[in-house]
């Protein structure tokens, strides 16, 4: 993957946020002994029906709009590909996609990701067009880091007209966004206000976020950016634990500290400030959960928030 970075993004590494540095400048370091994969989820080979599109669980299926992205994430699980023309689907490989999902009439939950479908507008925009008639179609999810990357390509036109169509789209259909965000420094004045104008678009807007190791690995960071997302009217969907993909490996945190790091969270959080922490199983098919600190599943024993030890 090549670096790539915006204007914007530059500007908050300037002003000193490591945070960000680390996330779009890492400098390259391989680590042993971990099992590394190409394609460690399977999404272009076991998983694949048709170019562009994952069918990994019944009813939801995840539609890759492309590989493009305003700015390259380091510890993209889609490493290899972001940036190259691999994932640009012509129109008719993008019918093929549309046919697919109405001919499996099981399909009722379509999540559009990529690369960025808000940054590939245009696509979207055709894309939003055609989901909006098929009537098995009820929730339509669009996971993106546009609003992080590119706050100020909310006023483009294009991006306006992207909003008008998904405003649209919101009032036939359920639209969620989903915002990609690792870490408070993300969320500067700018990028809210562009939040708020995918907001009016009657979109319901949650966040999911990755355990990335020296950027957000510790409970003060995590603490603050959930509060700072619930206070924001974002609800935290999910925290992953990062992918075993080739290239991005030294992001990857210890399993202990972040499971002792969603146990603390469990109990600092509202319920509606935690995001359910997630691993994304390797050769396998699932979201799973991981069990918390709370629970010794062998002798039937639970530690409550206060420390307190009790058989159920
Ligand atoms: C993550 C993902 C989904 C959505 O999963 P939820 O747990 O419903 O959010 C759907 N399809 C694929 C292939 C995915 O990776
Ligand atoms: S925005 Fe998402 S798809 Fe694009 S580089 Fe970052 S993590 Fe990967």
């Amino acid at each position: 993957m090549k670096e790539r970075i915006t204007k914007h993004l530059q500007k908050l590494i300037d002003r000193g946020s490591v945070a960000i540095k680390e996330q779009f400048k890492k400098k390259r370091r391989r680590q042993k002994n971990l099992h590394l994969e190409p394609d460690p989820l399977g999404e272009e080979t076991l998983y694949s029906p048709v170019k562009g599109l994952v069918h990994k669980f019944g009813n939801r299926v995840l539609f890759k709009v492309s590989y493009r992205c305003a700015a390259h994430c380091q510890f993209c699980t889609r490493y290899r590909q972001i940036g190259t023309p691999e994932g640009d689907l012509s129109f008719d490989e993008t019918q093929a996609c549309l046919s697919y999902i109405r001919e499996h009439t099981e399909i009722d939950d379509v999540v559009l990701s990529g690369g960025d479908p808000l940054f590939t507008a245009r696509k979207t925009l055709s894309i939003l067009d055609e989901l909006l008639k098929i009537d098995t179609v009820k929730i339509i999810r669009i996971g993106t880091r546009f609003p992080i990357h590119s706050p100020d390509s909310f006023k483009s036109k294009l991006v306006k007209e992207l909003m008008r169509v998904i405003k649209l789209t919101a009032r036939k259909k359920v639209v969620f966004v989903s915002l990609h965000i690792n870490h408070p420094d993300e969320l500067t004045k700018n990028v809210l206000r562009a939040i708020r104008v995918i907001e009016k678009t009657g979109a319901i807007l949650v966040s999911q976020t990755v355990f990335l190791k020296g950027i957000n690995n510790d409970t003060e960071t995590l603490e603050k950016l959930f509060n700072a997302l619930y206070h924001n009217k974002i609800r935290p969907y999910y925290i992953y634990r990062c992918d075993y993909a080739e290239g991005i490996d030294q992001y990857i945190c210890s399993f202990r500290q972040e499971r002792r790091i969603m146990t603390e969270l469990r109990k600092r959080l509202s319920g509606l400030a935690y995001p359910m922490y997630i691993i994304d199983i390797p050769n396998g098919r699932g979201k799973i959960p991981p069990p918390l600190d709370f629970w010794n599943n062998i002798s039937r024993r639970v530690t409550d928030f206060d420390g307190t030890i009790i058989k159920i």
